[in-house]
């Protein structure tokens, strides 16, 4: 077969066609299919292998190997039969929009800045593209407003397959060093670059176009984009979403951060408020307890880290006792604790406890914190136990 002769190059519209097998072997990953021609568009030049059916048999992957396409399937074809394939369409058709607009959007980069298009991933949830320079938000949401127009323009995608001599005379975008005969995509005013993938016939098939984020990557950025019914379904979960939180906060869908950042201000004042009737409530306790030479061993509800810590010293400060633990249940056997101790024997003991006590942890001078997963008796059995040896 010639070099782009296959049918998806011949037709990239076509979503399912009659073919004759022209072999298939059993392997490894399961029975590799070759047919006399194909629809099936293999693994390549960033965009995914497409998936469906011959003959009800699915296709799982298909990958050009050694100029052969092998159709990567679930079970065996009779060699010589003519058989009916079906190709995921509105997978494959997602697919061409969103190379197509990457071409688009890649190119207007490249007219305005000079960057060129480092690095592109496109799988089934998600499109990024790379490139070698930065890009401001206000630039960004600029170039997003120019694709989106050269959407409605609805531009007609020309393929071209130049001679050498016309090849010398195109300004192209390409990956890599190309040899042999190379096959332009062309977007006239928006784009010219070397291409093996399926592009939609004109852009207005791409009907939307958005950019999702922008991040930092090596030196430029990382743009997560993406176009047609996959934005239609991205713009519906995030309105979703939004009128969940709105409803949950009272708030219009348009005042929701400010609902937010007040939600959270109250959280903040509240957290402290509770510190500070916590910190009485320590008081009050740590006055209630006798003052002891054995060890103190407390446990208490609900209490975090900090809380734990805060109660702790304030013992310790009042002389309680010698040694003093202080733990806080976090799950059924799990305990979180601080102990106060003599602190030229706190290194040595809270390491034979955590020992005993398949805990972890530890600290500095007099005190210890960590976590311990034995239930409470134990605890409270192996600190007097060590405590007293
Ligand atoms: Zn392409």
């Amino acid at each position: 077969m010639d070099l782009f002769d296959e049918l998806f190059y011949q037709d990239p519209y076509i979503r399912s066609f009659d073919a004759h097998v022209v072999s298939s072997e059993e392997t490894e990953k399961g029975f590799e299919i070759v047919l006399d021609n194909t629809a099936f568009y293999p693994e390549g030049g960033g965009q995914l292998a497409d998936t469906g059916t011959i003959e009800n048999i699915p296709v799982l992957d298909v990958r050009r190997i050694k100029g052969k396409i092998i159709h990567f399937c679930t079970a065996p074809l009779e060699v010589g039969r003519l058989v009916h394939c079906n190709i995921d369409w509105d997978r494959r058709f997602s697919h061409m929009q969103n190379h197509t607009v990457e071409h688009i959007f890649s190119g207007l980069i490249h007219k305005k800045f000079g960057y060129d298009n480092v690095g592109f991933h496109m799988d089934d949830d998600s499109v990024t593209v790379d490139f070698n320079g930065p890009i401001t938000e206000k630039e960004l949401m600029e170039l997003e407003k120019e694709t989106n127009q050269a959407i409605l323009a609805d531009i007609p995608v020309h393929v071209l397959l130049p001679t050498e001599e016309e090849l010398a005379q195109l300004d192209y975008r390409s990956k890599k060093e190309l040899s042999g005969q190379v096959r332009i995509v062309d977007v006239p005013g928006c784009d010219q670059c070397a291409c093996c993938g399926t592009h939609v016939k004109r852009s207005g098939e791409i009907g939307v176009f958005k950019i999702l984020s922008m991040m930092k990557h090596r030196g430029g950025v990382r743009i997560e984009l993406t176009c047609g019914l996959r934005a239609i379904t991205d713009y519906e979960n995030k309105i979703r979403e939004i009128q969940k939180i709105s409803e949950l906060l009272s708030a219009k869908p348009t005042e929701i951060s400010k609902a937010v950042e007040k939600t959270l201000s109250e959280v903040e004042k509240l957290k402290l408020k509770i510190q500070n009737l916590n910190n009485q409530l320590f008081e009050l306790k740590a006055n209630s307890l006798p003052t002891q030479t054995e060890p103190l061993i407390l446990f208490e509800e609900g209490l975090a880290p900090l809380d734990l810590r805060r109660y702790c010293t304030l013992l310790a400060e009042k002389n309680k006792a010698p040694f003093i633990a202080v733990l806080s249940a976090t799950a059924n056997t799990t305990y979180s604790y601080v102990l106060y101790g003599p602190a030229n024997q706190m290194r040595e003991l809270s390491k034979s406890l955590n020992q005993k006590l398949k805990g972890r942890g530890g600290g500095n001078g007099n005190f210890v914190q960590g976590s311990y997963n034995v239930d409470a008796s134990t605890i409270r059995q192996t600190i007097k136990e060590l405590w007293n040896q």
